[in-house]
C-alpha cells in the first residue's frame, strides 16, 4: 500500500535477525500473490480475491495488514485499468478480459509487516497495456538497483522515472513508496520522481524500503474517488503498480518479496 505524503515518519534501521522475519512476511504475501494471479481470471469477483487473499494469509499464521488501516475495508486493494493504488474489492466488480488488474497485499507476521503488489493481464491485453506493464516493472527493479549504502533515497527515485519517461509514460507524484517495519509506513518516504533535492536521506544499511512505481500511460494526474480510497488516472489512462520490500544490506539490497511471477 502506498503512502499520501504528509508528516515526516520516523526511519527505523533493522538487525539482522529482524531482516530474517520481514522477510518471511513478505514470503507470505509473495506466495499469496502468486496463488492470485493463477486465480485471477475473467468472472472472478474483486471481492472474491480479497476472501482468498485473506484466507491465504491466516494459514500461513499472518494477519492481513490493510484491512482496517485508516478504515480500508479489504485485505487488499484491488485496482482495474484506469484505477492507479486502493481499490475497494467489491463483489460487484467482476474481471474482464483484456483488463489489467494492481493487486496489493501486505501482512503482519511476527509483529512486522510485508507489502509487496503486481499487476496481472486478465486474458489477452492489448499491446499497449502490455507494454506499460513491462516498462512498470522494469522501473520497479531498476530502482531496487539503487538501493546501496551511500546513495541517497532521491537515486531511487530518479532511477524509476528516467526509465519510465524514456518510453513516454509518466510517474505518480502525489503517493509515494515507504519504510516499512513494525508498522506498514515508517520514515523514509520513496518517491518515484525526483525531488531535484539532493538533501533526501542517505540510504543505510539496515533499512528495509517498500518501492513501488505506480506508472500511468498518460498524465501524471489521478484524483481519489468519492469512496475516499481509490485513485483513479484524471484523463482515465490505464495504470499499473509493482511494489517489492526491499532491505539495504552491506553487500547491496535484498528483495525480501522475491519470487512473484
Ligand atoms: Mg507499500
Amino acid at each position: 500500500m502506498s503512502n499520501a505524503p504528509a508528516t515526516a515518519k520516523q526511519i527505523i534501521l533493522k538487525t539482522p535477525p529482524e531482516i530474517e522475519i520481514m522477510q518471511r512476511a513478505n514470503q507470505i504475501v509473495a506466495g499469496a500473490l502468486n496463488m492470485l494471479r493463477e486465480k485471477a481470471i475473467v468472472g472472478i469477483s474483486t471481492s472474491q480475491l480479497d476472501v482468498w487473499a485473506e484466507e491465504y494469509a491466516r494459514q500461513h499464521d499472518a494477519v492481513p495488514a490493510f484491512k482496517g488501516y485508516h478504515g480500508f475495508p479489504g485485505s487488499l486493494c484491488v485496482s482495474l485499468n484506469e484505477q492507479v493504488v486502493h481499490g475497494i474489492p467489491s463483489p460487484k466488480v467482476f474481471l474482464a478480459e483484456g483488463d489489467i488488474v494492481s493487486i496489493d497485499f501486505g501482512v503482519c507476521y511476527k509483529g512486522f509487516y510485508g507489502d509487496a503488489a503486481a499487476t496481472f493481464a486478465i486474458g489477452k491485453i492489448d499491446t499497449k497495456k502490455a507494454d506499460l506493464l513491462k516498462v512498470t516493472r522494469e522501473s520497479l527493479y531498476k530502482g531496487i538497483a539503487q538501493a546501496r549504502v551511500g546513495n541517497r533515497i532521491d537515486d531511487i527515485a530518479v532511477a524509476v522515472q528516467t526509465h519510465v519517461e524514456q518510453h513516454g509514460y509518466s510517474v505518480v507524484k502525489q503517493f509515494v513508496g515507504h519504510g516499512i517495519g513494525t508498522s506498514l509506513h515508517e520514515g523514509p518516504e520513496v518517491p518515484n520522481y525526483s525531488s531535484d533535492n539532493k538533501s533526501t536521506p542517505r540510504i543505510m544499511a539496515g533499512m528495509v524500503l517498500a518501492i513501488e512505481p505506480m506508472v500511468n500511460l498518460g498524465t501524471y494526474e489521478v484524483k481519489v474517488l468519492k469512496d475516499g480510497w481509490t485513485v483513479v488516472t484524471r484523463d482515465k489512462s490505464p495504470s499499473a503498480h509493482f511494489e517489492h520490500s526491499v532491505a539495504v544490506t552491506e553487500s547491496g539490497p535484498l528483495i525480501l518479496s522475491d519470487g512473484i511471477r
